[in-house]
């Protein structure tokens, strides 16, 4: 075992000579306490460490040693409902040690090892095994857990048992020699293997109308929340982690508050998946790294997550990896790169966040998994970012920019104004709009691209009309004008707001959210017709369809939406026959 000593401490980093044999990324016990550190840099006989926790009493010519192998999470059943600090550790575990606050040098696995599973063989003797096939499942609450043969292990079944084991027993054995578990591990700093990565063809379906039908993120897409504090990034990635079609939610609390993370740890066990009914824990895995733990261990954090995300994609599922909040990601980075006297970027970043940015957001994607059987899965990522003063310009909101596909951005006067989502129409895209329209229009309506490009269009023309109503007052505007501030208000109001607390409306069904916007383009549409028969906007106004059209969100059978389509045309239509 390489083993050295410390020479030097600088916070969260230390340098330890005599380590001649190093790798970058191998893991370090650090000191007496043995703390768990990372090779960041390597230097000659030196090594330069970052450390997992609090380094506070370390001393020069402590020893250092060497474990030879990666920073890795382990990957099995016992994931879902855990609750993880940025390397693995499970949190309720080490609490259970050390009291209230987790002692140093505490330690426990990712995996449980006492706990035992059924395992039910998925092959028999004789068969021969390539990388990602199946050799069994695990019941894990109402979750198929798939153990899967590990990347690169190939191999003909001499022995496989079905039954009640632990994590790390045998269960299957190929070709006289090579032992598998229901267990593997995996370096958190590379990407899982994957057979193809596929087009983005499919739309993750939020149950959001902002989302789904105006800015859509596809399954396996990437997605950018930023927003100042306060403009609803936790409120939409707890959303997205409750409603979204994928079977699993990786979800990274990344250097929040101590307290708002506290608020998640107590709140979201408590979650109800509303499809299921079944606690949202189940299929979800939480890491939590708050502002007061360890700077290392979050910039460690979301390569943690995206890995065990990974893992569940390869058993070919959807999973949606949240993170919250990636600013405090990219702070962490800056912190260490500081204590590595780096050459600062653009404040005080390293020259290396883009890359980083964009090496994270690229494991994203839904894919072939490698297997015999064809198999495919995605991973989803939405990373909230929380820019300084909610200003878009500065390095993590713009280097994430560049690498994701959507952009939702929150703002700070739609919030103020209690309009939620607060997500800008005008500032946000999606670059999957062409690449889903396949799918809308075999599974919404042919016509679903159209209506969200009008209204779309009617949004970023009211901008136009509030100037000159600011200059000249509303009566300066002709009717037909009117008309789009008229329409425009129904879109804001009526459709893109959506309240996360509503009981009928905090999910809609994407069927739902394509009628009610129908219905409010069709009033439109009508109105324009009525007014070109010489009807006047007020006597359309004077109708009670505003009333209607804004009970839509609470009406929960989708057949009556439906009909309300035919309802303005038909009493629209009466105004002009009675001309
Ligand atoms: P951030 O994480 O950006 O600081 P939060 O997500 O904590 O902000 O949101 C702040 C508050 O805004 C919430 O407590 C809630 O009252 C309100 N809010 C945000 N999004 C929504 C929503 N979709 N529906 C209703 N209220 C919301
Ligand atoms: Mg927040």
């Amino acid at each position: 075992m390489i083993k050295g000593t410390i020479s030097r401490v600088s916070g969260p980093v230390i340098i330890a000579k005599g380590m001649i044999g190093s790798r970058m990324y191998d893991v370090v016990n650090v000191g007496p306490e043995a703390l768990r550190g990372e090779i960041i840099r390597l230097d000659g006989d030196e090594s330069v460490i970052q450390v997992y926790e609090d380094t506070t009493g370390l001393t020069l010519g402590e020893s250092v040693e060497n474990t030879g192998s990666p920073l890795s999470v382990e990957l099995g059943p016992g994931l879902l409902s855990s609750i993880y600090d940025g390397v693995q550790r499970p949190l309720p575990v080490l609490l259970k040690k050390s009291g209230d606050f987790i002692g140093r040098g505490v330690t426990a696995p990712g995996l449980d090892r006492e706990k035992k599973w059924e395992f039910v063989p998925a092959v028999k003797i004789g068969d021969h095994l390539l990388p990602g096939d199946i050799l069994g499942t695990v019941a894990e609450f109402q979750f198929e857990h798939r153990v899967l043969v590990p990347p690169k292990v190939t191999g003909t079944v001499t022995e496989v048992d079905g039954g009640t084991f632990s994590v790390d027993e045998t269960v299957c054995i190929l070709d006289g020699k090579i032992r598998l578990t229901m267990m593997q591990s995996w370096p958190v700093r590379i990407p899982r293997p994957v057979a193809k990565k596929l087009d983005p063809v499919l739309p993750l379906v939020t149950g959001q109308r902002i989302f789904d039908c105006m800015f859509p993120v596809t399954k396996g897409g990437t997605a950018m929340i930023p927003g100042g504090f306060g403009t609803g990034k936790t409120v939409s990635e707890q959303t997205l982690a409750k409603w979204s079609d994928t079977q699993i939610v990786v979800y990274i609390g990344c250097g929040e508050r101590g307290n708002e993370m506290t608020d998640v740890l107590t709140e979201f066990p408590e979650l109800v998946d509303p499809r299921t009914n079944l606690p949202l824990i189940q299929r979800t895995v939480l890491i939590a790294n708050t502002s007061n733990m360890p700077v290392a261990a979050r910039e460690a954090s979301i390569y943690t997550g995206i890995t065990i995300a990974e893992y569940f994609r390869d058993m070919g599922y959807d999973v949606a990896l949240m993170a919250d909040s990636t600013s405090r990601w990219g702070e962490a980075l800056r912190e260490v790169s500081g204590r590595l006297e780096e050459m600062p970027g653009e404040e005080g970043y390293p020259a290396y966040l883009a890359t980083r940015l964009a090496a994270f957001y690229e494991r994203a994607g839904r894919v072939t998994c490698i297997s015999a059987k064809e198999r495919t899965g995605s991973v989803t990522v939405v990373g909230a970012v929380s820019p300084p003063g909610g200003d878009f310009s500065e390095p993590i909101t713009q280097n994430t920019l560049r690498v994701v596909g959507t952009f939702w951005a929150l703002d700070t006067n739609l919030a103020y104004r209690r309009h939620f989502p607060s997500v800008n129409w005008i500032k946000s895209y999606s670059l999957y709009l062409d690449s889903i329209s396949g799918w809308y229009s075999q599974n919404i309506a042919s016509d679903w691209r159209e209506l969200r490009d009008k209204a779309i269009y009617l949004l970023q023309k009211e901008v136009e009309l509030q100037e000159i109503v600011q200059l000249v007052g509303p009566d300066a505007l002709p009717d037909s004008e009117k008309a789009i501030l008229d329409t425009t208000r129904m879109i804001r109001e009526d459709f893109l707001q959506q309240s996360a607390y509503s009981e009928t409306d905090s999910f809609c069904p994407i069927e739902k959210q394509y009628l009610m916007l129908k219905v409010i383009m069709a009033y439109y549409e009508q109105v324009n017709i009525a007014m070109n028969r010489g009807v006047s906007l007020r006597q359309v106004q004077e109708l009670p369809l505003r009333a209607t059209i804004g009970r839509m969100k609470e009406v929960a059978e989708i057949e009556t939406v439906r009909g309300m389509t035919g309802d303005i045309h038909d009493r629209i239509s009466a105004l002009v026959v009675e001309k």
